[in-house]
């Protein structure tokens, strides 16, 4: 479960992210969708504190991240508390960021037995099992440039969930694909959702978002304009900027 309430950040004088508020609950899939520039990326990023925010509030399966206080003084919990919270998402990133000098096998089990210190035979059997489940236990001992872009996204999907998240974050997962590679990754996906792990995915796929998400919420100009029932919101997403963004998308 997440929940980000009023959430600012700034890169100097550019207001990124203008309080942003977002929960999703457990299980639950959100897409969230908006214009290039609009904060996307960054959002997610504040998530699991690869940015930091000014103010608001963040928590993730319950516990705060970050809070602030009436006075507008922001503060975020102790940094062992911080990593511990923050292993509690996954993240999978538009350019795959796979370990080119280590193998898919290799670039899987590193961080369960560096961070976690998982003994090495049960992180190879996670390994092999979450290989399994994206289909690519014959690419075990390749190396990353060995692999096609779907692939190794699946790899990419497969090392985050080696650490065992409850959430998953997936930011433009498939935008650095040929169209013909989209759909495996896509499907990785869907399965993901079907076994109930909680996603939020910002994605540029409106059928992902119309199919598989169960809300999609738009973001433009720093802020989160709506949030509401996919189904519901591809039939009418209520605010004129978003109609006029889903028109252009689709
Ligand atoms: P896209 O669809 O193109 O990925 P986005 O919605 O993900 O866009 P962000 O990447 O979150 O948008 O960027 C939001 C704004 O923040 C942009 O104006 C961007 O230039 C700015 N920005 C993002 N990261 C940084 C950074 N590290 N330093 C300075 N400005 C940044
Ligand atoms: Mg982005």
């Amino acid at each position: 479960m997440i929940e980000a309430r009023a959430v600012k950040k700034r890169f100097g004088h550019n207001e990124v992210l203008r309080g942003v508020s977002l929960s999703v609950a457990r299980g639950e899939v959100v897409a969230i969708i908006g214009p290039s520039g609009s904060g996307k990326s960054t959002f997610l990023r504040c998530l699991n504190h690869l940015e930091t925010i000014d103010s608001g509030h963040i928590a993730i399966e319950g516990e705060a991240l970050a809070t602030t206080d009436a006075q507008g003084h922001c503060r975020y919990v102790a940094e062992a508390e911080l990593r511990r919270i923050c292993a509690k998402t996954g993240m999978v990133f538009q350019h795959f960021n796979l370990f080119p000098h280590l193998t898919v096998l290799e670039n899987l089990i590193e961080a369960p037995m560096v961070v976690q210190g998982v003994k090495r035979d049960e992180a190879v059997a996670r390994a092999e099992a979450l290989l399994a489940k994206v289909g690519l236990s014959p690419k075990r001992d390749n190396y990353p440039a060995r692999l096609s872009g779907g692939q190794k996204q699946r790899v990419a999907i497969a090392r985050a969930l080696c650490m065992q998240p409850d959430i998953m974050l997936f930011d433009e997962p498939t935008s650095a694909l040929d169209p013909e590679l989209t759909g495996e990754v896509l499907r990785t996906m869907r399965e993901l959702a079907d076994e109930r792990m909680t996603m939020l995915v910002v994605t540029h796929e409106m059928g992902f978002a119309r199919e598989v998400a169960h809300r999609v919420a738009f973001m433009d100009g720093g802020e989160l304009i709506t949030a509401r029932p996919a189904a519901e919101f591809f039939a009418d997403p209520g605010h004129e900027r978003a109609r006029a963004f889903l028109q252009h998308m689709l």
